[in-house]
């Protein structure tokens, strides 16, 4: 199972400068020779890949990148100042393609990997480049190129950092509409009718997210391939983290009985899934009745106070996140 992110940018190289005409004007010198400069090159637009970015999220708001224009040269035979490259930051694993024909431009495998991807304008030329031994005044100057423009299409495929794991009902769903800033896609998903809900969030960190996956269908019975849990298990099995999100509403099925039965689902599938790790709410706090409320704050599960949030009223949800991200970030430190 494939999770796409997606992004469209539009690149915008710099112009290159102006040549000038321009003659020599000095004292004694009564005919100065040409000495108009050269204009500075068009800034260009590069593409680097960087390992601290994990999804395309900044894009939802970055539609244009422009480098700056060259400057038009001078008189004294000064050529003007190039213009300033632009460079975007994007994630490693960035596959970038030209929206006009769909060709791959690049492929960003490697930490660090810079592609040019829109070349700045030539400089134009000064008049004193045109000077021969037959005309010593030449009144003729070129004008800067333009830069080349292009519009990308960024693609990148994504795992799950975070993978929810709660009966129907828990409030899986609605975590994630609350907490995500943008919707990656999903590739080749082979059930149409049961789409796992994703979502990517911004993590506490300025130009950092992370990707929640919301396994739906997870149900008793599941690892023995009841349903279609079985095929959402396995996806839960490449995600880094576990949510686990029980419903504090659900009298009949009390969160520390939940979670049992889902630590059992789970580990019953593959052990090793018992050896990620885990974070353990207690969630819809907006509707839980003061004295099971009460209860709750006093109880342990996983051998911890669990957090008791709301999605639908906003409680905790910071908190959740930051402890999410810690988490994650943790793990990815481990795996570099
Ligand atoms: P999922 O099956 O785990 O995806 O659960 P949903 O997100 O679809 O939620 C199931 C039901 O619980 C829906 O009726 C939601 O409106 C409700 N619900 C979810 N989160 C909260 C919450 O924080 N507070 C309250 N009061 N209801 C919630
Ligand atoms: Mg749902």
């Amino acid at each position: 199972m494939q999770f796409i992110d997606e992004a469209r940018i539009r690149v915008e190289a710099g112009k290159g400068g102006d040549g000038v005409i321009s003659w020599r004007r000095e004292k004694y010198v009564p005919k100065g020779g040409p000495d108009g400069g050269n204009g500075g090159v068009g800034g260009s637009v590069y593409l680097e890949a960087d390992t601290q970015l994990s999804t395309l999220l900044d894009f939802r708001y970055l539609k244009k990148v422009t480098a700056g224009d060259g400057n038009p040269g001078a008189a004294n035979n000064c050529t003007g100042r190039n213009g300033k490259d632009a460079i975007i930051r994007v994630p490693v694993g960035t596959q970038v393609r030209d929206t006009a024909n769909g060709h791959l431009v690049a492929d960003l495998l490697e930490k660090g990997q810079s592609v040019l991807i829109a070349k700045g304008g030539r400089g134009g030329l000064g008049n004193t480049e045109f000077k021969t031994s037959t005309n010593q005044a030449p009144r003729h100057k070129t004008d800067g190129k333009p830069g080349e423009a292009m519009d990308l299409e960024l693609e990148l495929k994504l795992l799950a950092d975070v993978a929810l794991v709660g009966f129907p009902n828990a409030g899986k769903s609605t975590l994630i509409s609350r907490i995500s800033a943008a919707k990656p896609k999903i590739a080749e998903y082979p059930f149409t009718t049961l789409i796992p809900n994703l979502g990517i969030v911004q993590a506490p960190a300025e130009h950092q997210s992370f990707v929640v996956a919301d396994i739906p269908g997870l149900i008793e019975g599941a690892s023995e391939g009841r349903g279609l849990g079985h095929q959402f298990l396995k996806h839960i099995e490449r995600s880094a983290v576990l949510l686990f999100l029980l419903d504090g509403t659900d009298e009949l099925n009390p969160p520390s009985e939940s979670f049992k039965v889902l630590k059992k689902e789970l580990g019953s599938f593959n052990k090793e899934l018992l050896a990620k790790p885990r974070l353990v709410v207690i969630t819809k706090s907006d509707s839980i009745p003061e004295d099971a409320m009460a209860k709750f704050r006093k109880s342990k599960i996983d051998g911890k106070k669990p957090m008791i949030i709301s999605a639908v009223a906003g409680e905790n949800i910071p908190e959740l996140i930051a402890l999410l991200w810690e988490k994650v970030l943790a793990m990815k430190a481990e795996q570099l």
